[in-house]
């Protein structure tokens, strides 16, 4: 069957699964200006590595914060491979077990974060990528207008302003970190970087369409690469193992695809070799992540027998 009659059954599978639940959740309100977003909304993107895009949810056009989300591409640019990263020695690729922004583990552990998936982790990856190229926040936006086509994509101000005012614990991260030798700009530097990289606001047909490079092995929408073979596959392991924090064994075995979430309510997943899936929702669990898109790449699984299992 061809993929544009083969899609239009999937999404209206999804949104059948998700209806009910829309507006189910709680909206991130530790970050004030995303207290604001309306529960109610919800959109859906599946883009293919052969250039297909099908959406379903009335907001999947509908611009979101990122947040963690983009700790995938920071750390894709730094895998790119500067000169010098020596980013895997100053962070580890091992599941948590706790929160995203837990500081429990890095007073024992030497400073030295699980893994780059959660708040500490992404803080060494922002640090290393200003190291590298000198604006971390700049590259990752280069990056994704250039993975979507859209010259646009921008930080939202108000929300990095409100997660700058409210960072108290990502600075607690940052210092205790630095402590042990292990951030290497000025923290008030770094931290600027990565509030305004959280608040990049992207639409789940865009955020699908950037991603596309981690299904397509690392190759660009032109056939150019932008990350190796082994890299990509590397990246992927991180995203299933540590992609969803503390939930990220009870989403291997819901999901079975690697996913990353953030706090504004969205997640990426990726079906190597296939397509990427955007969903977003801004009601969360207790975890952070968010309900209804969770349930929505339950269904997608569910219905398509995608996984990597
Ligand atoms: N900007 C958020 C924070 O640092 C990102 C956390 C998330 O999306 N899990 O708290």
């Amino acid at each position: 069957m061809d993929d544009s009659d083969y899609y239009p059954g999937v999404l209206d599978a999804v949104m059948e699964q998700v209806r009910s639940h829309i507006g189910e959740g709680r909206v991130a309100d530790y970050i004030p200006e995303l207290a604001d977003v309306d529960p109610d909304e919800f959109g859906f993107s599946i883009a293919t590595v052969d250039g297909g895009m099908y959406s379903t949810g009335d907001q999947a056009r509908t611009r979101f914060s990122m947040q963690s989300i983009t700790k995938v591409f920071t750390l894709a640019l730094v895998m790119r491979g500067h000169a010098g990263s020596d980013v895997w020695k100053r962070v580890h690729r091992e599941p948590s077990g706790n929160a995203f922004n837990s500081l429990h583990q890095l007073e024992f552990e030497n400073g030295v974060p699980r893994n780059p998936m959660i708040n500490p982790g992404a803080l060494i990856v922002t640090d290393q990528l200003l190291s590298d190229t000198g604006d971390a926040v700049g590259e990752l936006r280069k990056l994704l207008c250039e993975e979507t086509g859209d010259p646009d994509l921008h930080t939202d101000n108000l929300v990095a302003e409100s997660e700058s005012r409210s960072g108290d614990r990502n600075r607690a991260l940052a210092y205790l970190m630095a402590s042990f030798g292990n951030i290497r700009n000025p923290v008030p530097e770094v931290l600027d970087h990565y509030f305004r990289q959280c608040s990049i606001t992207v639409s789940c047909e865009e955020l699908a369409r950037a991603g596309l490079f981690l299904a397509r092995r690392g190759r660009r929408a032109d056939g150019s690469e932008l990350l190796s073979v082994s890299d990509t596959r590397r990246i992927l392991a991180v995203m299933l193992t540590c992609g969803t924090y503390d939930a990220a064994g009870e989403f291997a075995y819901r999901v079975g695809i690697p996913c990353k979430s953030g706090v504004g309510g969205g997640i990426l997943a990726v079906v190597p070799g296939r397509c990427t899936v955007a969903a977003w929702g801004p009601g969360l669990d207790a975890k952070g992540n968010s309900v209804t898109a969770a349930l929505a790449l339950e269904a997608f699984t569910d219905v398509t027998g995608c996984s990597v299992f």
